[in-house]
C-alpha cells in the first residue's frame, strides 16, 4: 500500500468527473469497479460519489501487482490457460441487468518485463477468452463505462525515474488531473465544452465520407482504408441503454472504423507502447491488403509477436483515431507509458477488435454485417501510437479527390 498522499480535493473532484462525465451514473444503476489496490483513496471517493448520485449497489474489485506477478513467478507449467471464467460470466450478467462499468488503471506498465512471455501471452489469451462475453457488452457499448486513471507509486517511478517517490507521484498526479480537468473551477462544465469540440472534428469528417486515409511521417507512408458505412466518434456518445457517457477520461481522439482488408503500406510508432506488463519499443509494421506481413520492434518484439498471433483478426486493425499533436496531454510532453494517455497525444491504430458504434446504425448490426462492412474481429484491440509533430494526413474520397485532414501533426484547418 502507498502512504503517499495527494490533494484530497482534486481527488474528490476526480471522482465527480468519472460519476458525472465519465459514467453519467443514473439513479438505481449498480456499478462494477475494478482498481489496483493502490488507487483505493480514489475508489472510496468513486462509491461515495456514486451513492450520492443514487447508485444501486456499487461492487469494487481489486487488484494487486505482486500477486499478479507472483502466478508467472511460481505457478506450474501448464496452468496458465486458466482464467476465472466466473468472474466475468458474473460481470457480463451484471452488465445485462443495466450496471454501469468503472476500470480505474494506474499499474506498473512494466509489472511483467521480466516474465517469459510466452506465459503471459497464453495467460493474456485465456483471460481474454473468458472475458469475451462480457467485452462485447462493452464494445458493443449496451452499458454506459468508463476508464479514469490513479498516479500509484510504481508507475509514477516509471514516468519519472529520477525523482523521490512522493515528487514523481505529484507530478503524475498533477498531469492526471490536468489532462481530466479537474484541475478547473468546474470540471463537469469543461467537459461539456471539450466533448462540444470534439462533436464538431467527428461531424466534419462524417460529412467528408472518406474512402481512406492516407498517413505520411518518418518511417510511414500508410494507405487506411475506411470500412464501409463507418462512422466517426469522439468525447460523449450514448450507450444501447440510452445514457450518454465519457468511456475515456481523459479523451481527445476522434476514431472510427478501418476497413480490415484495405490496409496498405508501412507504418512506425512515434511513442513505445505498454502492454500488459512488458514494454514493445520502436514498432515497425507492414501491411497488405489488411494484413500486418512484416511487425519489428527494438525491444518486446517477442510480446508483439505473440500477439499478432492471438487469432486472425489480431494481425489487422480495428480502430483508426486522430488526435493533434498540440493536444494538452501530448504538449505535456510526458511519455506515460499507459495507452489511456499516449493515446490521446497522438494520432493511434489499434490492432484487433473494431467498435460496432463506429457504423451507421451499429448497433442494428449483426457480427456477420458488421464484417461484410469491413470491421475486423479479435480477442484482442491494442491500441499504438503513430502520430507525431511531422505527421500529415490525406482524406481520400471515393473519386480519388484529396483533402487535406492533418498538417504536421494538427488539424489542417
Ligand atoms: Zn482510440
Ligand atoms: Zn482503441
Amino acid at each position: 500500500m502507498s502512504d503517499l498522499i495527494l490533494d484530497p480535493v482534486k481527488l474528490d473532484r476526480l471522482a465527480d468527473v468519472a460519476i458525472q462525465t465519465g459514467l453519467n451514473l443514473q439513479p438505481g444503476q449498480d456499478l462494477i469497479i475494478t482498481a489496483p489496490v493502490e488507487a483505493l483513496p480514489l475508489v472510496r471517493r468513486i462509491t461515495a460519489s456514486a451513492y450520492k448520485a443514487g447508485a444501486g449497489l456499487v461492487t469494487p474489485i481489486l487488484s494487486d501487482g505482486e500477486i499478479s506477478k507472483a502466478r508467472f513467478e511460481h505457478a506450474r507449467d501448464g496452468s496458465f490457460d486458466s482464467a476465472p471464467d466466473w468472474l466475468y460470466e458474473g460481470m457480463a450478467k451484471a452488465y445485462s441487468n443495466n450496471a454501469a462499468r468503472l476500470a480505474i488503471v494506474g499499474e506498473d506498465p512494466m509489472l511483467l518485463a521480466e516474465c517469459d512471455p510466452a506465459k503471459v501471452a497464453q495467460a493474456g489469451k485465456a483471460n481474454a477468452k473468458a472475458y469475451k462475453p462480457a467485452l462485447k457488452k462493452i464494445s458493443n457499448f449496451e452499458i454506459n463505462w468508463s476508464i479514469v486513471s490513479y498516479p500509484t507509486k510504481a508507475w509514477a517511478m516509471r514516468v519519472f525515474p529520477d525523482l523521490k517517490p512522493q515528487e514523481a507521484v505529484d507530478r503524475l498526479a498533477d498531469a492526471i488531473f490536468a489532462a481530466s480537468r479537474v484541475d478547473l473551477d468546474d470540471p463537469v462544465a469543461a467537459w461539456a465544452d471539450h466533448n462540444a469540440t470534439l462533436r464538431d472534428r467527428s461531424d466534419w469528417l462524417n460529412s467528408k465520407r472518406f474512402d481512406a486515409l492516407h498517413f505520411t511521417g518518418p518511417g510511414t507512408d500508410l494507405v487506411v482504408g475506411l470500412a464501409d458505412d463507418h462512422e466517426w466518434h469522439g468525447g460523449a456518445s450514448q450507450a444501447q441503454n440510452g445514457i450518454t457517457c465519457n468511456p475515456n477520461i481523459p479523451t481527445e481522439e476522434v476514431f472510427t472504423t478501418p476497413h480490415a482488408n484495405r490496409i496498405n503500406g508501412r507504418v512506425r510508432a512515434t511513442k513505445p507502447l505498454s502492454h500488459q506488463g512488458s514494454l514493445i519499443k520502436d514498432i515497425e509494421m507492414v501491411f497488405k491488403d489488411g494484413r500486418a506481413i512484416e511487425a519489428r520492434a527494438s525491444q518486446g518484439e517477442a510480446v508483439l509477436q505473440e500477439l499478432i498471433k492471438t487469432d486472425e483478426g489480431a494481425a489487422r486493425l480495428g480502430e483508426v483515431a486522430l488526435v493533434p499533436y498540440q493536444s494538452p496531454i501530448s504538449a505535456s510532453g510526458l511519455l506515460f507509458f499507459n495507452t489511456l494517455y499516449d493515446e490521446n497525444a497522438a494520432c493511434h491504430i489499434a490492432l484487433g477488435q473494431c467498435y460496432s458504434k463506429c457504423f451507421v446504425g451499429g448497433a442494428a448490426l449483426s457480427e456477420n454485417e458488421i464484417a461484410q462492412r469491413g470491421g475486423n474481429s479479435s480477442l484482442i484491440h491494442v491500441d499504438w501510437m503513430i502520430g507525431g509533430a511531422e505527421t500529415d494526413i490525406d482524406g481520400i474520397m471515393a473519386d480519388g479527390t484529396k483533402v487535406p485532414v492533418f498538417r504536421n501533426g494538427n488539424w489542417a484547418e
